[in-house]
């Protein structure tokens, strides 16, 4: 399984440096937290990984390998997933049809991720269904998979956009804030998807605002702070240390 480098990245808005030469891993078989006050710079990183974004200055490397100037299809065919901090499903499709759409995209790169792109023969095969539906019930939606995916609670919509991401079998998965908005039932539930997964050797990168959720999940943990890293390291250190407490009063 491969490990995820970033070195010296950078990306200028015009003046604005929201991410400042950063450097950091996200091994295998592990949850790697970022963290940081709101506009930090988070999501900024999470765009370049997937190719949203070109970087201004600086290099990406999986597994020895730059996809730094990949774009985001290539990225995912890579083994490089995600999701959005703003769900991005497709909201008149159902929650089924969703789900495929994650299989299609690491298995046919460059098509548009849309139903229209995604072939009849995938929708029909029945191993993808069956593989979507042991998704949607590992996620806890078996029951809504008819549903239409704009219908469904807000946490659904974000476990339907994980169960997703996830659907490629992904090395690396970054998940952009995705227990926002939930209670600390479903967030706990999710954390013990995250664990498996990384268990099963996948490396995730975790978005998140809430320290707490972060410090139990993690073995390392990144702190950016207008667009700088601050701190980086054992997260129960991490979160002790005066710049970091800082960066959060400061918001
Ligand atoms: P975070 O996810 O940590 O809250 P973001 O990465 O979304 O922070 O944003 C970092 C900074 O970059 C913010 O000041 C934000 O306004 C700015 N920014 C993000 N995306 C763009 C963009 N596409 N164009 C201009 N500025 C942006
Ligand atoms: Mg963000």
């Amino acid at each position: 399984m491969p490990s995820l480098h970033l070195e010296g990245v950078s990306k200028h808005f015009g003046g604005l440096k929201a991410v400042d030469d950063i450097t950091m891993v996200v091994p295998p078989g592990e949850i790697t937290g970022l963290i940081g006050p709101n506009g930090a710079g988070k999501s900024t990183v999470v765009n370049m990984i997937s190719g949203v974004l070109s970087l201004t200055h600086g290099d990406i490397r999986l597994d020895g390998t730059s996809i730094a100037t990949d774009r985001s299809d290539i990225v995912a065919r890579r083994g490089v997933s995600r999701t959005f901090q703003n769900i991005r499903l497709l909201p008149e499709a159902t929650v089924l049809e969703n789900v495929l759409i994650g299989f299609h995209r690491r298995e046919h790169a460059g098509v548009v991720a849309n139903l229209l792109g995604l072939p009849a023969a995938l929708r029909e095969d029945r191993a993808f269904r069956e593989r979507a539906h042991s998704l949607l019930d590992r996620f806890g939606l078996d029951e809504y998979a008819d549903t239409e995916a704009g219908n469904l609670a807000y946490g659904h919509q974000r476990r339907v956009e994980m169960a997703r991401a996830i659907a490629s079998e992904p090395d690396i998965v970054l998940l952009d804030e995705p227990v926002a908005g939930m209670n600390d039932v479903e967030s706990d539930e999710l954390a013990t998807i995250f664990r498996e997964l990384a268990n099963s050797g996948m490396g995730l990168l975790l978005i998140e605002h809430n320290v707490g959720f972060v410090t139990r999940l993690c073995k390392q943990v990144y702190v950016l702070d207008s667009g700088r890293m601050i701190a980086s390291g054992d997260p129960h250190e991490v979160t002790r240390d005066p710049k970091v407490v800082a960066a959060y009063i400061g918001t």
